[in-house]
């Protein structure tokens, strides 16, 4: 059975995401930007709140936990290469480790660059990837801790997946995203369509995320290091993935 999951937007930019499993009762928290549009949504489900999973741990991804922790009593998972900064762990995971929301199961993969120690979450039969600020919506997060060759590996795994792989990322940065990823990309039909789609969705309030990673793969600049057209390009034709990768994050940085 496929989960329900909701996307909460908190704080000014940020989401959060709920999983349920109904078949066993299990709800799953993915960061936990502040409390009250995670209680909300929880109360007006009549769900409980048993596992918190927390991709890195920057504030407005852990601020949120210590009042849903009062409350709830939940597990709380994170980065066992990160428990220094993050806040107090039930249980700490790495790359390959495996975690479960009731009868869903899902992996972990190590996707350092925005920070050191950042993890992903990935629930195959959910087609379900939560990625925090690795993987955004037309984007990436910046390189507060990593550098480029760190993202670009850490990218390149998600970017493995099967396309259909929903993308529950932890920002609505997409229309200032889809700006820069133009510039790189000014021909790219599929991009241009995916920017008449997010105009028309957030003119509506409508989230863009989740995304696909179809679609990213298609659109987002920080994927397509490797694409030969992004590479002529930028003048790179004959560089290394991750060097272009670094030249498009560099721009966007002082875009
Ligand atoms: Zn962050
Ligand atoms: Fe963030």
């Amino acid at each position: 059975m496929t989960p329900e999951i909701l996307t909460i937007p908190c704080l000014a930019d940020n989401y959060t995401f709920l999983m349920h499993d109904a078949a066993s009762g299990t709800t799953a928290l993915f960061d936990a930007p502040e409390p009250f549009p995670v209680t909300r949504a929880l109360e007006e489900r009549g769900w409980a709140l048993d596992k918190v999973f927390l991709t890195h741990h920057h504030w407005d991804h852990v601020d949120g936990l210590p009042e849903l922790r009062d409350e709830y009593r939940p597990q709380v998972i994170g980065a066992a290469a990160d428990t220094s900064r993050l806040p107090a762990l039930d249980r700490s995971v790495s790359e390959g480790g495996t975690v479960s929301v009731g009868t869903i199961e899902g992996t972990v993969f190590d996707v350092s660059g925005h920070t050191n120690g950042h993890v992903a979450f990935y629930f195959p039969t959910a087609k379900a990837l939560f990625t925090g600020d690795s993987l955004m919506a037309l984007g990436c997060g910046r390189l507060f801790e990593g550098d480029a060759e760190t993202m670009w590996n850490s990218l390149s795994k998600l970017a493995a997946l099967p396309p259909e792989t929903k993308v529950y990322s932890g920002h609505e940065y997409t229309a200032a995203n889809a700006k820069f990823a133009l510039t790189i990309e000014p021909d790219n039909a599929a991009l241009q369509a995916r920017i008449r789609d997010i105009t028309e969705n957030r003119a509506k309030g409508i989230p863009t995320v989740p995304s696909t990673l179809a679609d990213e793969l298609a659109t987002n600049p920080f994927l397509r290091a490797s694409v030969p057209q992004v590479k002529a390009g930028l003048g790179m034709e004959n560089a290394p993935d991750a060097l272009v990768f670094a030249k498009i994050r560099q721009m966007k940085d002082n875009f």
